[in-house]
Formats: structure tokens, C-alpha cells, sequence
């Protein structure tokens, strides 16, 4: 498969000879969720965006930012992450030959993402503070320094997720209802610019965690909290495109509880066989908690994957069965 840039690159900011920075991201699985559709009277399809060179939708963004920081002659990359940014930051500065920084915030991403952005060589910077509060000081960093900033307010980050609403357009030939995690509303944004750039308007739900939704309560939240490490974010920095996106497209923006969210994400991987990451089950437990609205065809993105969070997955899954190695210890173990 080439990558998103030489896919689509008619429809995005790069001239045929510019450098691009690829892992072969994009082109991901369309799958339909036989389980979710019954429950909802809806047929829906889940974007496993997971399947991602990194393991979620952030590389779509990250061949655009880094082949553009290149294209400029930058030689670093930073960015302020809850985790998937950093990891696929680290992995495309690697491969572009640049050095990686990335902020998180201490203790609270996901080990997954920690583990990818430490191999891919970044510095790795644990900020005794939370998402936004590094988002803040990440922007005034790159004030002074020459470094490229690769958050989703960089706007080649958003040229290059709105590839997804492309490939959706391409694999159903309708789409009525698109179903999407909401933490700092760059993805939203990006899918709503596709859809409108390949002229089409499905309505946009958007789902934030109960402990994170400052654009379901319209004010900020200064401490947000959730199991869905990947949106907890309390100001988003997409916050009017994201809400303008909702009422251009008659969406909405909702709320799911954390309980919610872990009863959506064991049903994907029992009943669907799609091992997402909590945050990303969000889309699927707002459409299970709303509905579909009277939509017929519904997608669902699954913005990262399962293996990312390991701890919650154990947390949530049954036990292991310890067994001695006996035939008999293992027919009760197996049959019992
Ligand atoms: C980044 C991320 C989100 C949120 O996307 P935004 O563009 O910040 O709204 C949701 N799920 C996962 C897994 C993510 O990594």
C-alpha cells in the first residue's frame, strides 16, 4: 500500500517532488459490526484506525507534519501528546532523521504509547501537570526555538486525518451518521473538512468522557479525568472548529460515562473481534447510549488500538486459568 500522501496527494498540499515521510500509514480496514447494528437498528461499520503504522489515526496526521517540517528544513519536531501523538511523532522524526521531544503528562499515559515513543529514540518529557498545561508550554517553546510543532494546531495534522473521511466516502457508497471520539477536536475537524472537500455532509456525533466533555458543558475543565487516557484533555485547541463542524452538520456533542466507555470496549473485542483502545470505544458507547438518530449507514472510528493500554485491557478482562500439566488438570481447565 503507498502511503496517505501518495494516495491523495491531489487533494493535499504537497507538490509531486516534495519530500514525504511515510510508514505506509492510511488505507485502513472498513469492518461491519454485525453486533452494534443490531443493537442500534443501524448498519454500522467500524474505521479501525488502529491498524495505523503506530497504532492509531495520529500517523495519518504526522506523514503531513513531518514531511512539511523536512520540506522546511527543520531538524527537530516536538509536540505535547496524551500519548498516540508522542508515539507517532517519535516514530516519523526517527525515520525522517530528525530528533523527537515529546511532553506528556507524568503518570498518565498509556504504557503502550510510553514504550513506543522511548524505543523510537524521542526524549521523552514527563510534565508534573496535565495535557493542556503542556499543550501551553510546548506552544511558547517553539516561540523560541526552531522547532517544529507537530500538534494537531499544526494545520498539515489536519490535511492529513481528513484523508480518513476520503477513504470512508470511497468504501460506502452512503454514509449517513459518522460516530467520533472528541479530546482536543482535531480529528473532528479534519473528518468534517474531507467531507466537505469530497462534497458530502453526513451528520457528525461527537463523544467526549463524562470526566473530560468541556464542549458538551460549553466551559473548560481544569481537571480532567477519565479511564480514556487518549481524550482527557479539559480546553481543546480545535474547540470552534469543532463546534462549528457539529452545527454545519446537525451533530451533536455528548457525553459517555467511564462505565460506559469499558462496556463498549469489552463488547468490540468479545462480540466484534476489534481490540481498541478506551478512548476510542467512545464512539461506539455514544451510539449505543443515543442511537442512530434515523441514520441507516453509521461509522464508527476506532481511532486507536487495544495493545496500546495493556492495564486497563487486564483490568477489565476475565483471569487467567492456572492449570497444573496433567491431562486431567487440563480438561477441567479447558471444558470446566
Ligand atoms: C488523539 C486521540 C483521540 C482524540 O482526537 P482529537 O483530535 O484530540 O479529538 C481519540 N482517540 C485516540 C486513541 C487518540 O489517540
Amino acid at each position: 500500500m503507498p502511503g496517505l500522501v501518495e494516495r491523495y496527494r491531489d487533494r493535499l498540499p504537497f507538490a509531486d517532488d516534495d519530500p514525504v515521510v511515510t510508514l505506509g500509514e492510511g488505507s485502513t480496514p472498513l469492518v461491519h459490526a454485525p453486533t452494534v447494528s443490531e443493537r442500534v437498528g443501524a448498519e454500522v461499520y467500524l474505521k479501525i484506525e488502529g491498524a495505523n503504522p503506530t497504532g492509531s489515526f495520529k500517523d495519518r496526521g504526522m506523514t503531513c507534519a513531518v514531511s512539511a517540517a523536512v520540506r522546511e528544513g527543520a531538524e527537530a519536531v516536538i509536540c505535547a501528546s496524551t500519548g498516540n501523538t508522542a508515539a507517532s511523532a517519535a516514530a516519523y522524526a526517527a525515520k525522517a532523521g530528525l530528533t523527537g521531544a515529546v511532553i506528556v503528562p507524568e503518570g498518565k499515559i498509556a504504557t503502550g504509547k510510553l514504550a513506543q515513543a522511548l524505543m523510537h529514540g524521542a526524549r521523552v518529557i514527563a510534565l508534573r501537570g496535565n495535557f493542556d498545561e503542556a499543550l501551553r508550554l510546548v506552544r511558547e517553546l517553539v516561540d523560541r526555538h526552531p522547532i517544529a510543532l507537530v500538534n494537531s494546531v499544526n494545520p498539515f495534522r489536519l490535511e492529513g486525518q481528513k484523508t480518513a473521511a476520503f477513504e470512508l466516502l470511497d468504501d460506502l457508497d452512503q454514509l449517513d451518521l459518522l460516530c467520533i471520539p472528541v479530546g482536543n477536536a482535531g480529528n473532528v475537524t479534519a473528518y468534517w473538512k474531507g467531507f466537505r472537500e469530497a462534497g458530502a455532509s453526513p451528520r457528525l456525533f461527537g463523544f467526549q468522557a463524562e470526566g473530560a466533555a468541556p464542549l458538551v458543558h460549553g466551559r473548560r475543565v481544569e481537571n480532567p479525568e477519565t479511564v480514556a487516557s487518549a481524550i482527557r484533555i479539559g480546553n481543546p485547541a480545535r474547540w470552534e472548529e469543532a463546534m462549528a463542524a457539529m452545527t454545519e452538520s446537525r451533530g451533536e456533542i455528548r457525553a459517555v460515562s467511564d462505565d460506559e466507555i469499558l462496556d463498549a470496549y469489552r463488547l468490540l473485542a468479545a462480540r466484534e473481534g476489534v481490540f481498541c483502545e478506551p478512548a476510542s470505544a467512545s464512539s461506539v458507547a455514544g451510539l449505543l447510549k443515543y442511537g442512530a438518530d434515523g441514520a441507516e449507514r453509521v461509522a464508527c472510528v476506532l481511532t486507536g488500538h487495544g495493545l496500546k493500554d495493556p492495564q486497563t485491557a487486564l483490568e477489565q478482562a476475565y483471569a487467567v486459568v492456572p492449570c497444573e500439566p496433567s491431562i486431567a488438570a487440563v480438561e477441567r481447565a479447558v471444558l470446566g
